[in-house]
C-alpha cells in the first residue's frame, strides 16, 4: 500500500520523514497504513483501484511556525504537500490529493478561535476549527452572532469555504468564500502573507474590509493551490430576533417562470433566506403514464403536465420562503410575498409555517426536528445550528447498497441561471443526457434549483451506485453541461482536470494564468499539485486527460 511521492526515492523520502519528526514532533509524523487510512477518501470512485489517490504521510503541524518549517522541508526533498482543515471534504474527495504520493498536511490541531466580535459581526479561526467548535464557542459565551454552516457540522467554516462551500442562510453569509474576510497564509517559499486589511500591521478592520489596497489576491486561495491558509476571518450573521417560514403553491407549471423572478426580487431586495423549491407532482411518481410525461426527451410538455396536476388535485410547484428579523417585520416580508404572488401568479395558493422567537427555547432545541412536517422544510442549519442529520443520506445509500459495497459519493451541481427558462432547460438537457447513457431516468421535469449560491442555482442528479457508470456519467454530464452553459462548481480531485477543462474561454486563458502564477510562486510545485485544474510545471504530465473516458 505504501506509495512515495513521485521523482522521489525512499531515501530521500526516509530523510524528509525525519524532517517532518523534528519539525512538529515524531507522534504527529503518519507514515503506517492504519495511519494513513484516514486520509483515504472512503467514497472514492475509484476506492481499492490502481487510480486511488493515496497519501505517502501525514504531518500535523500545530503553530504557523511549523506550516513554515513543513513547507521549507518539502521544497528541500520536492515532496508535494496538500492541505486540509478539518479534512471532511466527502463527496468531494474527503482528505484525499489530486496526486497520489502526496504527504498530507493535516491542520486539524490548529484549531483555536482566535476571536468573535458579536458588536461587530466577525470570525477569526484557525483551520482545525469545526462548525460544532464555533457554534459552541458562540453559545458558551451567549454571543449574539449566529454562523451560517454546511451539511455536516463536523466539517469547518475554513475548509468549507475553500472548496466554495454553501450554507443555508442568508444569501450574503450562505456563499462561504463570500463571507470570507481577510486570510493569512503561508505561502510556497515559507513567508507568511496576510490580505486585506491584515497587511497592514497596525489595522484592527482585517475582519471588514477585505480589499485592502492593491491587487487582491485572497481569491486564488479558494479551490487553489497558492498557499496553506492558517487564519481565516467571517463575516457572522447578527442573531436575527424572529424566524418566520411560509410556503406558496403554483397550480401551474409554466408558473415556474413568474415566479422565479419574483423570488429573485426579493431575495435580492435583501428579504429571504434560502428558498426551497419542491413540486408536488411527485406524490404521482407510481404511475407509470405521468413517469413517461416526467421523463419525456425533449423536456416535459407543460400541456400534459398540468392535466396530471389539475386531474389529482395537485399543484405544480411549491416555494418555501424563509424570513429573519425582527416579527413584525418577518411577519410583513411574507405578506408582501404573498400579494405579488396573488397578483402575479393566477391561483396561487399559500401554506404558513413556522413563527419562531430566537434564541430557540432549549425544548425546542433539544426536540428532534424532523426534515419535513406538514408540507415543509425544517432544517437546524436555517438557524446557524449545525447537525449531523444529513448524514443519514449517506447512511442510508451505503445501507442500501449490495454485498456492503461502498458507494461513491461525488457531487455534480453544475450553476443554472435564474430564470425558470433556464431551469427548464437544465431539466431537458441532463434529462436527455441521463437517457443518452441508457441510465434509470430521474423524473427531469420534476428536478427543482438549489438556491445555495447568492445569484446562481445548481441542480442535483442522482446516479446508480456501480462506480465505473457513474465515473462515466459524471464525465459526460460535465461535457454536456458545458457545451449547454452549465458549469460544474466543485468536483472531486480526480475530476477536477475534466471540469477545469470545461472553463476555455480565449484558449485556456484563465488556466495559462492560474499556472503562469503558480509557476512564479511555487517553482518547485509543492503546494497542492492539481488542485483546481491548476498543475506546476513539475507535475504537469499528471494532468488527466478524461474525454476519452466519457
Ligand atoms: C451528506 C453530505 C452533505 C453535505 N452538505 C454540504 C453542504 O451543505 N454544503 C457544502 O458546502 N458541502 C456539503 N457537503 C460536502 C462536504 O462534506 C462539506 O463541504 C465539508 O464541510 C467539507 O469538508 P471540510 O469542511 O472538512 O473541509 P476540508 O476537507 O478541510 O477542506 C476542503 C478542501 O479545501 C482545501 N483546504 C482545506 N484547508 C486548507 C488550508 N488551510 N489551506 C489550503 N487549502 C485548504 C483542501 O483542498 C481540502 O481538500 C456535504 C457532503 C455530504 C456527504
Amino acid at each position: 500500500m505504501a506509495v512515495l511521492p513521485p521523482n522521489v526515492t525512499a531515501d530521500s523520502f526516509a530523510s524528509a520523514i525525519r524532517e517532518y519528526e523534528a519539525a512538529v514532533g515524531a507522534e504527529w509524523v503518519f507514515t503506517s497504513d492504519a495511519d494513513l487510512a484516514a486520509y483515504r477518501d472512503p467514497y472514492s470512485i475509484f476506492r481499492d483501484t490502481e487510480r486511488e489517490s493515496l497519501a505517502s504521510a501525514a504531518v500535523a503541524p500545530q503553530s504557523v511556525e511549523q506550516v513554515q518549517a513543513v513547507v521549507r522541508i518539502a521544497n528541500r526533498y520536492r515532496t508535494p504537500l496538500f492541505p486540509i482543515s478539518t479534512g471532511r471534504n466527502f463527496a468531494y474527495g474527503g482528505a484525499s490529493a489530486n496526486l497520489s504520493g502526496s504527504v498530507i498536511v493535516d491542520l486539524k490541531r490548529m484549531n483555536r478561535v482566535l476571536r468573535v466580535d458579536a458588536d461587530r459581526n466577525f470570525a477569526l479561526v484557525e483551520p482545525g476549527v469545526s462548525y460544532f467548535d464555533l457554534h459552541r464557542y458562540i453559545q458558551e459565551r451567549g454571543l449574539k452572532v449566529w454562523i451560517d454552516c454546511a451539511d455536516v457540522g463536523w466539517g469547518g467554516p475554513m475548509g468549507n469555504a475553500l472548496d466554495r462551500g454553501m450554507g443555508y442562510t442568508l444569501p450574503f453569509f450562505r456563499e462561504h468564500a463570500n463571507a470570507v474576510c481577510g486570510v493569512e497564509v503561508v505561502l510556497a517559499n515559507g513567508e507568511v502573507m496576510r490580505t486585506g486589511m491584515g497587511a497592514l500591521p497596525a489595522a484592527d478592520s482585517w475582519q471588514e474590509y477585505k480589499h485592502g489596497f492593491g491587487p487582491d489576491p485572497s481569491g486564488l486561495f479558494f479551490q487553489g493551490n497558492f498557499g496553506i491558509v492558517t487564519k481565516m476571518g467571517f463575516r457572522l450573521m447578527p442573531e436575527p430576533p424572529h424566524y418566520r417560514s411560509g410556503a406558496i403553491r403554483l397550480p401551474k407549471r409554466l408558473d415556474l417562470i413568474p415566479a422565479i423572478k419574483l423570488v429573485n426580487y426579493l431575495s435580492d431586495s435583501g428579504m429571504l433566506g434560502e428558498v426551497f423549491y419542491e413540486s408536488p407532482l411527485r406524490a404521482l411518481l407510481g404511475n407509470s403514464g405521468f413517469s413517461a410525461a416526467a421523463n419525456r426527451r425533449g423536456g416535459a410538455d407543460p400541456a400534459e403536465m398540468d392535466r396530471y396536476a389539475a386531474d389529482n388535485n395537485l399543484d405544480s410547484w411549491q416555494v418555501e420562503l424563509q424570513f429573519y428579523g425582527p416579527r413584525a417585520t418577518c411577519l410583513a416580508n411574507w405578506e408582501y410575498a404573498k400579494s405579488r404572488f396573488e397578483s402575479e401568479v393566477p391561483g396561487a395558493s399559500f401554506l404558513e409555517g413556522e413563527s419562531l422567537d430566537i434564541p430557540l427555547t432549549q425544548e425546542q432545541l433539544m426536540n428532534p426536528r424532523p426534515w419535513f412536517r406538514n408540507g415543509l422544510w425544517h432544517r437546524e442549519v436555517s438557524m446557524g445550528i449545525p447537525s449531523l442529520s444529513a448524514w443519514s443520506l449517506v447512511d442510508a445509500r451505503s445501507a442500501a447498497a449490495p454485498d456492503g459495497q461502498v458507494v461513491a459519493h461525488a457531487g455534480f451541481f453544475p450553476i443554472i441561471p435564474r430564470s425558470g427558462e433556464w431551469v427548464f432547460r437544465a431539466q431537458q438537457v441532463f434529462g436527455d443526457a441521463i437517457a443518452d447513457m441508457g441510465l434509470p431516468p430521474f423524473n427531469a421535469a420534476l428536478s427543482t434549483p438549489l438556491v445555495w449560491a447568492m445569484f446562481a442555482y445548481q441542480m442535483v442528479f442522482p446516479l446508480p451506485d456501480d462506480n465505473e457508470i457513474v465515473h462515466r456519467a459524471l464525465l459526460r454530464l460535465v461535457e454536456v453541461g458545458a457545451e449547454n452553459g452549465f458549469g460544474d462548481y466543485r468536483s472531486p480531485p480526480f475530476h477536477q482536470d475534466h471540469v477545469s477543462d470545461m472553463y476555455s474561454f480565449g484558449d485556456n486563458a484563465l488556466r495559462r494564468f492560474h499556472e503562469t502564477i503558480k509557476d512564479a510562486v511555487d517553482p518547485n510545485g509543492i503546494l497542492a499539485p492539481g488542485r483546481g485544474g491548476v498543475w506546476p510545471s513539475v507535475y504537469r504530465q499528471f494532468r488527466h486527460d478524461w474525454s476519452r473516458d466519457a
